[in-house]
């Protein structure tokens, strides 16, 4: 076995260590493929008032540009799928990927482990840690590390384990072992589509971000266009529509981290209980949650939006 073989399988294994569900490798370079489709969607407005998805440009898409003398991309993935829901069904509903520790910082703290353990096992190497965030198309870089295919819905997919969980990004200055694509396996099935509530898939593959329901409940500020109203099926933040429909979630298998688990009272809070929540109740329940991002008054705009 060379050196590149070997550090990658210690990599991969450290990764499986720390909880992650999976490790892909891919070489650091331009994302010939992704550029164009990337321009165009910029180009066609669908990413609304996120502007800063026009930042960084030439980064986003090059991450020699982002990390100076990187070499490898480390993709890792990190199961969110909880083992129960919210239990009044007519409740305003929340995006299963928020329901417990906000994942940015048990994230980060997992890939700070990784990077350490490189730096110890390997030797001098330098990296930044990325997570969801701005400049790098991490679904991208984790299709092409053969961690899974980008479905109709635009979202990871893997046959294993579906689709409920997080993409997280090592950029090193190591070189390492690259893996390759899987196949789509997407077939003729069109669910996603058919049951997205707000028509954002515009066509297979492509998601209208600025009618999504994510954005309306997360990212826009204003005031939510009267046309969604009664569209939104009850979600008030987030939407997993798109992907609790998609068959390949039939595997999804509930997450073991402790933080990812709720505040009991998040499902136990009935329709009533969120039309009525108070600043201190959301304080309380939310406390280190991504939630928080909406604040109070974002959350209370979401619910009344949803009406009686
Ligand atoms: S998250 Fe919801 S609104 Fe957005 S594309 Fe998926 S189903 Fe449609
Ligand atoms: S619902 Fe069907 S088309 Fe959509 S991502 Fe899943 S498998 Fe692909």
């Amino acid at each position: 076995m060379n050196s590149k073989t070997q550090y990658t399988q210690l990599i991969k294994d450290k990764a499986k260590r720390l909880g992650f569900l999976s490790c892909g490798v891919s070489k650091a370079e331009f994302l010939e493929q992704e550029a164009p489709r990337l321009e165009k969607w910029l180009n066609q407005n669908m990413h609304g008032e996120m502007k800063y998805m026009e930042n960084h440009f030439d980064k986003r898409l090059d991450p020699t540009k982002l990390v100076e003398g990187s070499k490898s991309v480390v993709s890792l993935l990190l199961n969110y799928f909880p083992s129960a829901g919210q239990q009044d069904p007519e409740a305003p509903k929340i995006s299963k990927y928020a329901y417990g520790t906000d994942y940015h910082f048990v994230i980060k703290d997992k890939l700070k482990q990784l990077l350490f353990f490189i730096q110890e096992e390997i030797g001098d190497v330098h990296g930044r840690a990325f997570v969801d965030s701005a400049p790098v198309l991490d679904k991208a870089w984790a299709a092409k590390s053969g961690l899974g295919w980008i479905g109709k819905n635009s979202n990871l997919l893997t046959r294993q384990v579906g689709s409920f969980y997080f993409i997280a990004e090592l950029i090193i200055d190591l070189e390492l072992e690259y893996d390759t694509p899987v196949t789509d396996h997407c077939g003729t099935c069109t669910a996603c589509i058919d049951a997205c509530p707000t028509q954002a898939i515009v066509e297979p593959y492509v998601v209208d971000g600025s009618k999504c329901i994510s954005y309306f409940t997360i990212e826009l500020k204003d005031e939510i266009p009267s046309g969604y109203k009664n569209k939104f099926d009850d979600w008030m933040f987030g939407c997993d529509v798109c992907q609790d429909v998609c068959p390949w979630n039939r595997f999804s298998k509930p997450h073991n981290e402790p933080l990812f688990n709720p505040k009991p009272e998040l499902l136990e809070m009935s329709k009533k209980d969120w039309q009525e929540i108070t600043q201190e109740v959301f304080s309380k329940i939310f406390q280190k949650s991504a939630v928080k991002r909406t604040k109070f008054s974002g959350l209370q705009r979401n619910i009344k939006f949803l009406g009686e």
